[in-house]
């Protein structure tokens, strides 16, 4: 078991510091050319890999251009388009409802605020977060997904459970500057090393800090449970 440092603040700060020497290019992996594409890849990427998503999104993306276009697609031609994405039927009926929803109360524009953003079908706090990160460069909040919740649980950073609480308890512990960042270094760590079934804590830059060390302790602090 690693010894995390005193305080949250000043583990957070060691996590940051050693996963940005390891990750320096660290960044958003799903692929799109304005706001629009953003916010439906992020919806589309819900339990589903953000490799898939680019896979599927490179012909919807040539094939529909623009909100209308989504708006006034038929379900089952819509949800046929995305038939290789996790819940396509639902993902296609909240993009098409979102898009009529920009078309008929946002001129057409992506929204720029959390509450008008999370007012679209689809679109919860996560993905308001990432929009407005990466479309609009507004940093409200951190984006907690499945790695920066199990990431955060294993480094003793939080022992909420929930996303929203999480995000909270980062909020004050992780320097505003490396909101946006540190989403990305938890995935890049989490995806590299820290899985979620058989992390390599041997080859962890992060072990000697990690009070889930496998090497010594006999609990993963995500689960709660034994290894
Ligand atoms: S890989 Fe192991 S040591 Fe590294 S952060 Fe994950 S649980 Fe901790």
């Amino acid at each position: 078991m690693g010894t995390p440092r005193d305080t949250a603040s000043t583990q957070a700060a060691v996590v940051i510091e050693r996963l940005e020497e390891e990750y320096p290019d660290s960044t958003i992996s799903l692929r799109y050319s304005n706001r629009l594409e953003l916010l439906i890849a992020v919806i589309l990427s819900a339990q589903c890999t953000d490799e898939r998503v680019n896979t599927e999104t490179e012909h919807l993306f040539e094939k529909y251009d623009g909100p209308e276009d989504y708006a006034n697609a038929p379900q089952e031609e819509l949800a046929e388009d995305l038939n290789s994405i996790t819940y396509y039927n639902n993902k296609a009926s909240y993009i098409r409802s979102a898009c009529e929803a920009i078309v008929e109360e946002h001129d057409g524009e992506v929204p720029d605020t959390m509450s008008e953003l999370t007012d679209l079908s689809g679109v919860g706090r996560k993905t308001a977060n990432v929009v407005l990160q990466h479309g609009h460069d507004v940093v409200e909040g951190i984006v907690v997904d499945t790695h920066v919740q199990r990431l955060s649980r294993r480094l003793g950073l939080t022992e909420e459970e929930r996303p929203e609480a999480i995000e909270q308890e980062l909020m004050e512990i992780v320097p505003e500057g490396y909101w946006q960042q540190f989403t990305h270094l938890c995935i890049d760590h989490g995806r590299a090393t820290c899985s979620a079934r058989n992390p390599d804590c041997d080859g962890c830059v992060l072990a000697d800090v990690c009070p889930s060390e496998k090497g010594d302790s006999r609990i993963d602090l995500a689960s709660g449970e034994p290894w």
